[in-house]
């Protein structure tokens, strides 16, 4: 039950179910190997990778050792599920990584010597190897791929079950440089002819089956945000997120709302004062672009303070409680991050930061 008083992130896992048969019907016989990370976008890695696991999903990715952890522990011990570390294998996190039945994603040659060195001691290690192949961010270079391809004995005792890399600029299929990336990874990829390969993120998926390969790896798009940073109507909302309003307010023409002179109303102005603000993730440059919905429209949000939002509701009908979606099937995580200059990523994993969770769906 929504509490009354606060806002509530409601998480249709139907809504998410419905997401990954779409990605999986453009994945062609890729695996579909959902990402979790951060908390499964804010939603909860636990109920989303359960409901995700129902519907075919056997392996997961997560950032973190430490979400890797929570994610096992959600999961319970004992279950199948395959688990990849994107961080791969901090220094002196063997241990951990072993008792959490983790499979480290290597970033870089020393961590491939760490993990040469556990591998030792328990007889093997399956590990993932992640090639930069142009974004400058994670992952080894494709010279020292050809180097650890050509020298077997730095591999001896790693099953090296995938090989990955990841694009960046999939968001525009116009972008000549997701091709670019393509090629540099399709020799990388033959050198380890045992391995899985996987390129795409959830954008990839949609650049066409060249960018497929043996894995994908979708995140946002599997809780609502498009492959392309816009709406997309193929996909539902997989989080609402809603609060009360407070209280109703008719402001005069000149006089300000909230803090100071840059929000003078410029003419009489109906506001809902509504139980949101940044602790809540509504990000404080949305104000003005950003749009609520209430009442069956689209409603300005005029300003974002710490604990409240005022919106413009114009004369739509209205009392104390109603409650008024900041983002959900109408107000649509795509179109809020383009109002607050960000990506649906950052909107979903803010704005659920603080909210009660409500789940929706067979979990
Ligand atoms: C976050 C991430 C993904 C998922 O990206 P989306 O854009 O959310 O689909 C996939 N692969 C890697 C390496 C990532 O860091």
């Amino acid at each position: 039950m929504p509490s009354p008083s606060a806002a509530t992130l409601t998480i249709d896992l139907d809504a998410l179910a419905h997401n990954f048969g779409v990605l999986r019907a453009h994945a062609g016989d890729a695996e579909m190997a959902p990402v979790v990370k951060s908390d499964g976008y804010g939603l909860g890695a636990g109920p989303i990778a359960r409901r995700l696991w129902a519907e075919g999903a056997r392996g997961f990715f997560v950032a973190r050792l430490s979400e890797g952890e929570a994610l096992r522990a959600a999961l319970g011990p004992d279950h199948p599920a395959t688990i990849y570390v994107l961080d791969g294998l901090p220094t002196g996190a063997g241990g951990r990584l072993a008792a959490a039945r983790l499979t480290p994603v290597l970033t870089s040659l020393p961590q491939v010597a760490e993990a040469q060195a556990l591998a030792a001691q328990a007889g093997g290690l399956k590990i993932g190897l992640h090639v930069d192949t142009g974004m400058n961010r994670q992952g080894i270079t494709p010279d020292e791929a050809y180097a650890l391809a050509q020298a077997p004995d730095r591999l001896a005792r790693l099953d090296v079950g995938l090989i990955m890399s990841h694009l960046g600029s999939a968001t525009d299929p116009a972008d000549p440089r997701s091709a670019a990336q393509l090629a540099k990874f399709e020799p990388i990829r033959a050198l380890f002819p045992e391995a899985r390969a996987s390129l795409a993120a959830s954008a990839g998926i949609f650049l066409g089956p060249a960018y497929r390969f043996d894995m994908v790896r979708p995140g946002v798009s599997l809780y609502g945000g498009g492959p392309e940073e816009r709406p997309d109507p193929r996909l539902k909302a997989v989080a609402t997120l809603d609060a009360p309003i407070l209280d109703i307010r008719n402001i005069a023409a000149g006089e300000m709302i909230g803090y100071g002179s840059k929000t003078l109303v410029e003419r009489p102005t109906r506001a809902a004062i509504v139980a949101a603000g940044y602790s809540d993730g509504v990000i404080r440059m949305a104000k003005g672009q950003a749009r609520a919905w209430f009442a069956g429209a689209p409603r300005p949000v005029l300003i974002v303070t710490m604990d409240l939002i005022a919106i413009d509701i114009g004369n739509a009908p209205a009392r104390p409680g109603d409650r008024v979606e900041l983002m959900g099937p109408n107000a649509q995580i795509d179109d809020l991050a383009a109002a607050a200059g960000t990506v649906a990523h950052e909107c979903l994993v803010r704005m659920s930061a603080r909210a009660e969770r409500v789940y929706l769906g067979a979990v």
